[in-house]
């Protein structure tokens, strides 16, 4: 039998928004495409690089959207993705881990029904996922982390009395482990603190450098100045990515961590440049955390120079 973890105290109720149906490129998963394949909507689907996608309107809005935010293709062949959304599923050795998009306005209002009363309807999905983790989890190139040393690296971050502290300890306890992997990484992150003074050094003035050259991959002007933001949203989020296991998928490790290290910087730059500590945390799920495939040759870089990276 699986094990369901279901973050504690997550709420939805999807309010139609419409705001998942426009912007990014919406995935026809194969058994939809061929539901619809001879129909007319048919036509409004694209092939690209041997995928099905939907056509977006002028607006880059989703083609079956309605002028209502109804999907017309709900109750015939609505894709995976948009069934799913805004929930995002990992399997792991321990269970299936439940969490949820931040990009959806309803999971940052918390409101609705508690996400343990969807597992009905999520069920159906499950089976045909990986289990990550089963065999090692990739930190780099060929270095493999076990997964019960995965759930300390998780333990030390969520543990720490400062979180973002917490962060750059485990980035940097990875990127040596990375190097050394003979070695145990609990040796790694039980010297991090000490290896790690003076704090401003040079963990810090990484997270500048490689901020500033993501914002300008983004097409965005990084911002020198020193950034106050409200602690409490970022801080849930960075809680809510470790509890979903959003570290453990797509690419490696070290990418995916130092990425999230890199979070708070951009969170701090777009509540400033937004205006709204809600807006940029929805920039950073976007652009930083779920959809940073254009971004894969920086963190390939960036994680180099992170493994390269030798306070001690
Ligand atoms: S963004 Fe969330 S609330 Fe809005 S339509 Fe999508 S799932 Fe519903």
């Amino acid at each position: 039998m699986t094990d369901w973890h279901f973050p504690a105290g997550q709420r939805f109720q999807c309010s139609q928004c419409g705001l998942c149906c426009r912007g990014w490129r919406i995935h026809v998963d194969a058994q939809t495409a061929a539901r619809l394949k001879g129909t007319p909507e048919a036509r409004r689907l694209e092939h690209k690089d041997g995928r099905v996608f939907v056509r977006k309107d002028a607006e880059q809005r989703c083609s079956f959207l309605t002028p209502t935010n109804r999907c017309e293709l709900h109750d015939r062949a609505k894709p995976a993705g948009c069934r799913q959304f805004p929930f995002r599923l990992t399997r792991t050795p321990d269970g299936v881990f439940v969490g949820a998009s931040f990009f959806c306005p309803s999971i940052q209002a918390n409101e609705g029904l508690d996400l343990s009363e969807f597992q009905p309807e999520l069920e159906e999905a499950v089976a045909h996922l990986p289990i990550w983790g089963a065999e090692g989890l990739r930190v780099w190139n060929e270095c493999r982390l076990k997964w019960a040393d995965y759930r300390r690296l998780e333990s030390h971050i969520l543990e720490h009395p400062l979180l973002e502290e917490g962060l750059a300890q485990a980035l940097w306890s990875l990127a040596q482990f990375s190097l050394n992997p003979g070695r145990n990484l609990n040796e790694y992150l039980q010297g991090a603190q000490a290896a790690l003074e003076p704090p401003d050094e040079p963990l810090v003035l990484m997270e500048h450098h490689w901020y500033e050259n993501l914002m300008r991959h983004l097409g965005e002007k990084p911002d020198r100045r020193t950034l106050q933001a409200p602690a409490a949203p970022l801080e849930r989020y960075l809680r809510a990515v470790l509890q979903r296991k959003g570290l453990i998928n797509r690419r490696a490790l070290l990418g995916n961590l130092a990425l999230l290290f890199l979070v708070p910087r951009f969170y701090r730059h777009w509540n400033t440049t937004l205006g709204s500590p809600e807006r940029a945390i929805q920039e950073c799920e976007n652009k930083i955390v779920t959809h940073p495939n254009n971004l894969d040759d920086l963190v390939e870089r960036m994680s180099d120079d992170f493994r390269e990276l030798d306070p001690v």
